[in-house]
């Protein structure tokens, strides 16, 4: 990243209709990338003048609702005015200043959209959790990062004064409610008699603006700190790389508010293309409000984890009309050929893979007129040069299993972290000659297409072999029996280790003998994949454990194989 001594500023019309072109001199490096870039005033701003002059499409740029009635819409304007109050009280009431942290841990309501973009207009570093933290969570979420500020809700407000006392660098505490508390300012109150008088502050790209807790799949959750750059800018560059979108567009993603998917599919993205984003406050994930969802609203783009989609293809699709949905996207951990099968054959609809990680957001992805390749995770991302590396790094062949990594000298590609906060050693780990090193396994084909095996660590070498727990998940699913599964390595005294898997069984095969649907079970996934793959080891289990995030844990259940804590 060079950036240069201009300030950049994104003329209205540029981002209008077909400009993305125009972004071409960018991405092949013929000009630099500016110096001054805030997300606020030079994209969200720009669209509001867009919208004055009458040339967007009147759909709103945010769409809210709670299922009961309540509806919130926005215009660009309407954001551009109401955020302007929230920065104001971050600033002159709460004493904030550029750089400062702010730890903001929301539902899906509208006031974590003012919240994001009130911060960077003030240039406060956006800390974003999950309403599903628990007090220990926040205590360790809140020492780690030294965040002074924090933006909760009623319900999680009780669970941070229980650990406040331990977080000396916590100062102001605001509460969005209705009712009151000790010690907690009102937000809602506040920011309604605020002066919507604020002048976005200039930020240099590289300038940080949110830091991201990864989700612990492997460990303690990392801080991973992106730049107004890596975040903002990036979409700006790769055009429409995973998501194919134009100003009318209306765009739903149902992850959580606390991880990355929301940010890039709920914020930036959309907006970068002046869409609508559309949200649903969903309390819990219920199918049926899903379905009705998408049949009473215009949505067009649909984006989950896979469980979402594992969880809707139980239902009897054909009793719902989906009103405008074309396009329908997964990402975050891999999806099963078999759910993304079923989904097309019950509403015609294909699900687009899509791969990254909170330390870099998209890195590959199936866009707009690929073809789709089931298991697959598409083509590596625009500015991202993806390949498939040995332990020396040395670049494998298409074909050959390896370490996904990302070329990341001589320039470290816009789009990438900045760095683990506090913890050079872990950032220092991500690094192996001139790429950056994912920790996952994969393999690209002929094509480009890159599919995905396993984390490094869930790999199991069974007698010689390297066996991606996902391509034995993957066979089991496909059995009428399984719900679900994960599957690991267990001690072996012959073998060194053995495949595990451990299922969640459909209830219609609970009363089922075990010991011959085990056998079933195993000639199954011999019969579907190659057979040296088959677990010789099944234990039947009511659930599995998950990060808050729904990813399977393997390591928690590789650990109680091993006899580890
Ligand atoms: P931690 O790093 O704290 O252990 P995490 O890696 O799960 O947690 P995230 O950054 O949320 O944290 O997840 C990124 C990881 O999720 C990727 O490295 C990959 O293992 C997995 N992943 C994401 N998308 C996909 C996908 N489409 N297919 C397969 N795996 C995916
Ligand atoms: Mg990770």
């Amino acid at each position: 990243l060079k950036p240069s001594n201009k300030t950049f500023h994104v003329h209205p019309r540029l981002l209008s209709s077909d400009v993305y072109s125009q972004y071409e001199s960018f991405r092949q490096g013929k000009q630099e990338i500016p110096k001054y870039f805030n997300f606020a005033s030079d994209v969200l701003d720009k669209w509001s003048e867009i919208e004055k002059a009458g040339k967007r499409p009147s759909n709103p740029a945010f769409w809210w609702v709670n299922g009961k009635g309540e509806e919130v819409k926005w215009s660009f304007e309407e954001l551009g005015f109401l955020s302007r109050k929230v920065a104001n009280v971050l600033t002159k009431e709460c004493g904030l200043q550029k750089g400062d942290r702010l730890i903001l841990i929301l539902p899906r309501i509208p006031e974590w959209w003012l919240v994001k973009v009130a911060c960077m207009r003030a240039g406060i570093v956006i800390i974003p959790g999950t309403s599903q933290l628990s007090a220990k969570d926040i205590l360790y979420r809140l020492q780690v990062s030294k965040a002074t500020c924090i933006i909760t809700t009623d319900k999680l407000a009780p669970a941070v004064d229980s650990v406040a006392s331990q977080c000396q660098l916590l100062k102001t505490k605001l509460m969005v409610s209705k009712g009151s508390r000790e010690g907690w300012l009102n937000f809602t109150e506040m920011y309604q008699n605020q002066s919507a008088d604020h002048s976005c502050i200039k930020t240099k790209i590289q300038d940080p603006m949110i830091i991201f807790f990864t989700s612990g799949t492997t460990g303690f959750p990392k801080m991973a700190q992106h730049s107004q750059g890596s975040l903002g800018f990036r979409p700006l560059l790769s055009e429409r790389y995973w998501l194919d979108l134009t100003p009318s567009n209306v765009v739903w993603n149902t992850a959580d508010t606390g991880w990355i998917l929301t940010s890039i599919a709920s914020f930036f993205d959309p907006w970068v293309f002046g869409s609508c984003i559309f949200m649903h406050n969903l309390p819990q994930t219920d199918s049926a409000v899903i379905l009705n969802t998408l049949c009473r609203f215009p949505i067009d783009t649909l984006i989950g984890a896979p469980t979402l989609f594992r969880m809707l293809v139980q239902n009897d699709l054909s009793k719902y009309k989906f009103m405008n949905l074309k396009y329908c996207i997964s990402g975050g951990e891999p999806l099963n050929p078999e759910v993304m099968e079923q989904w097309k054959s019950q509403t015609g609809l294909e699900i687009c893979e899509v791969y990254g990680q909170t330390e870099m957001g998209v890195i590959c992805s199936v866009y707009g007129g690929m073809k789709i390749k089931p298991g697959s995770m598409g083509k590596a991302a625009p500015l991202y040069d993806v390949q498939i590396i040995d332990k020396n790094a040395n670049i494998l062949p298409p074909g050959q299993q390896g370490e996904i990594a990302i070329r990341s000298k001589p320039i470290r590609p816009l789009g990438f972290f900045s760095e683990y906060l506090d913890n050079p050693k872990k950032t220092a780990e991500t690094e192996r000659g001139d790429f950056y090193v994912t920790g996952d396994r994969g393999i690209m084909d002929e094509e480009g297409y890159f599919q995905f095996i396993g984390r490094n660590d869930d790999i199991i070498i069974s007698s010689g072999y390297r066996i991606g727990p996902f391509e034995v998940e993957n066979a089991l699913i496909e059995h009428p029996a399984v719900v679900e599964s994960a599957v690991v390595s267990s001690p072996d005294p012959l073998r060194g280790e053995v495949v595990k898997a451990f299922v969640v069984l459909s209830p219609n095969f609970s009363s089922t003998d075990k010991k011959s649907l085990i056998s079933d079970l195993q000639d199954h996934v011999k019969k579907t994949t190659a057979p040296y793959k088959y677990p010789r080891k099944v234990e039947f289990v009511k659930e599995l454990p998950k990060t808050i995030t729904g990813k399977i844990k393997r390591n928690e259940l590789r650990d109680k194989e091993w006899g580890r804590t």
